[in-house]
């Protein structure tokens, strides 16, 4: 077996996540390994061995509160540590320490003691170095979350509004620092694991928008964590910080890239308008001039659709006329 990108997906994409009564799936395992990816790209982890140190048992937390509904324990960080490497592909690898005698460590202490440093197959650990491959790791990572289907998207919808508030809270405290009145706003701390953050605005605008584009209609998807529609910002992320749902519209890759360079916008009727300059040669599919004045195909529920001060902003600050 090639261990590629595909394989790596393909392994966390098939997470085995325990369930528990009522509850749902326990979702440890996937927690885990976004924290991990998070910390690798921050630079955090630099090496391949990981070890049990506070920023990560913190970063766990921080995911694991945001979101599930359990409050933390010490075993929700140490059982799935301890347990990764048990999971079908074998990625994951443990350096048990001298004092090690058998058995599963369930509190953090004692995971402290048992294991110096868990490590990833070299493979696995160069490519999340790659940000192209990370956020398709990531995105295989998520669709190992919700393997039942009933309310999915309320569920995604909530995680997504759990981290759009920690963006508000963390504002809040900003500005209180700032007591001079004038509000400096430093983007490090804002862009602060927005990683894990726009995956899940990613998955859950995907979902509201039945993975089709809102421009075209196209859907094609392959195995659970391949599809060619994007969740993209109506107002850039990296300037507004909303990653609220009404800001986000399903776009597979080419309109995404149209709609983020201008090339088409939508009115206030949510009816598409596509630039005069376009030369176009199209002939296996309709040309996109001949979607103007169509409208977006837009969520089942109206409570979803993009809010029409954010396609304003589009029309007057992107959309080439
Ligand atoms: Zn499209």
């Amino acid at each position: 077996m090639n261990k590629n990108l595909d394989y790596y997906c393909n392994c966390f994409s098939q997470l085995k996540v325990y369930k528990t009564h009522k509850k749902g799936d326990a979702l440890n395992k996937p927690v885990l390994l976004l924290s991990i990816i998070e910390l690798i790209s921050r630079e955090i982890i630099k090496d391949n061995h990981i070890i049990i140190s506070d920023i990560l048992i913190e970063t766990f937390k921080k995911y694991w509160e945001l979101t599930t509904t359990h409050s933390f324990k010490g075993s929700d960080f140490a059982l799935p540590f301890f347990h990764l490497k048990n999971d079908k592909c074998r990625f994951w690898h443990i350096k048990y320490s001298s004092e090690y005698g058998g058995g599963r460590p369930q509190t953090i202490p004692k995971l402290r003691e048992d294991i110096d440093y868990a490590y990833l197959d070299d493979e696995l650990f160069n490519l999340i170095q790659d940000d192209s491959a990370r956020k398709e790791l990531i995105d295989a990572i998520m669709s190992s979350w919700f393997s039942y289907e009933e309310n999915i998207i309320e569920d995604l919808i909530k995680i997504n509004q759990n981290f759009q508030n920690e963006i508000s809270e963390e504002e809040v405290s900003k500005e209180l620092q700032n007591l001079d009145g004038v509000a400096k706003i430093n983007p490090q701390w804002r862009l602060k694991n927005t990683l894990i953050r726009n995956a899940f605005f990613r998955k859950a605008i995907v979902r509201i928008y039945d993975s089709k584009c809102a421009f075209c209609g196209i859907r094609v998807t392959k195995a659970a964590n391949q599809n060619i529609v994007d969740g993209a910002h109506i107002k850039p992320f990296a300037q507004f910080y909303d990653s609220r749902i009404h800001n986000g519209i399903a776009l597979c890759k080419n309109h995404h890239w149209a709609f983020d360079r201008g090339w088409f916008t939508a009115d206030e009727q949510y009816k598409i308008i596509v630039s005069r300059g376009l030369e176009e040669i199209s002939p296996h599919t309709k040309p996109m001039k001949d979607f103007h004045g169509e409208r977006l195909l837009l969520p089942n529920k109206e409570q979803y659709f993009p809010e029409l001060e954010a396609l304003q902003w589009h029309r007057q600050n992107i959309f080439q006329g």
